[in-house]
């Protein structure tokens, strides 16, 4: 257990941010920028739903008794969750329209066979899942973001889960993968006082494997620090307006190459900021939105 205690909520908040934000920048600032400032459309790929719906199923299958969670039933859950995500998602029913539907579900369930090699649910007990988890640092930075699952030991020990649905495990991706997991065991140490014993990575894509690592408060504190940097290049970013390209892998399935001097593309101008009216209703739909997920994490 750290030695920290859980760090007071009444601090002056000066910023959020998530941790795959904060891989954004990281990865790419003019990247985050349009993502996250300019707001642009992005559309929908069959990966990035088929990702949502696995996550989907690997978290209603711990509602089974133990002895039930088999990759048969986790077959069965497949097609309801499908069904279930189209009636709440635009971005689901926008891929539905262009699938081969029967291929596609296929490749879920291939995915959600790996899980079933790398780790055996009839064994886990998660304390909690798809949990939204927020803290605010000293520097006034808030920290928020939603993690896949979390198993507790009965001496109190966190593990971290993450699932990553895409492509191959590949290092600087899991460079990334790994700083925001470190976010997240940053956030549940200073909200509740407790260095994550571990933090697992666990990948179903083209390669399956976990990947593990024992943070400790060191790293902790190097992650804030890094946060902490982080957060004042977004500052100067956005004071400046200049938010660089950086090409790498990301690029690949990046939305915005027709908007990127990288690749040729002409750079937008930088939008106006929103108006007041605008900041409060995005406001009141970010905490509705956080409400909504505490209540499904209590489930
Ligand atoms: S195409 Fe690459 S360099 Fe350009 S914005 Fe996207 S991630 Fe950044």
């Amino acid at each position: 257990m750290g030695s920290m205690s859980a760090a007071p909520i009444d601090r002056k908040v000066r910023g959020v941010l998530s941790p795959s934000r904060a891989g954004d920048f990281l990865a790419c600032p003019l990247l985050f920028r349009y993502r996250t400032i300019d707001r642009l459309p992005e559309g929908s790929s069959p990966d990035a739903v088929r990702g949502t719906l696995v996550h989907q199923v690997l978290e209603e299958i711990f509602d089974l008794p133990a002895a039930e969670r088999t990759p048969a039933a986790a077959h069965r859950l497949l097609e309801p969750a499908w069904r279930q995500l189209q009636l709440v998602s635009r971005q689901a029913r926008e891929v539905a329209a262009g699938l081969d539907e029967p291929v596609w579900l296929d490749s879920a369930r291939t995915a959600l066979d790996k899980w079933f090699v790398l780790e055996d649910p009839t064994r886990l007990e998660p304390a909690e899942r798809e949990v939204f988890v927020e803290a605010t640092l000293d520097s006034g930075l808030s920290l928020r973001g939603i993690v896949d699952r979390l198993d507790e030991r009965p001496d109190g020990a966190l593990r971290v889960v993450d699932y990553k649905t895409g492509s191959a495990v590949s290092e600087g991706f899991e460079f990334k993968a790994l700083f925001q997991l470190r976010i997240y065991a940053l956030i549940l140490w200073r909200s509740r006082g407790v260095v994550p014993r571990m933090l697992q990575l666990v990948y179903l894509g083209a390669t399956s494997e976990i990947v593990r690592y024992e943070p400790d408060e060191a790293d902790l504190l190097a992650t804030e620090r890094k946060v902490d940097a982080l957060w004042e290049a977004i500052e100067l970013a956005r004071e400046t307006g200049e938010f660089l390209p950086s090409r790498g892998k990301q690029c690949d399935w990046c939305a915005f190459k027709a908007h990127c001097p990288a690749w040729g593309g002409e750079l937008l101008p930088m939008p106006a900021p929103p108006s007041p009216w605008a900041r409060l209703k995005r406001q009141v739909r970010q905490r509705w939105r956080r409400i909504r997920r505490r209540l499904r994490g209590r489930r």
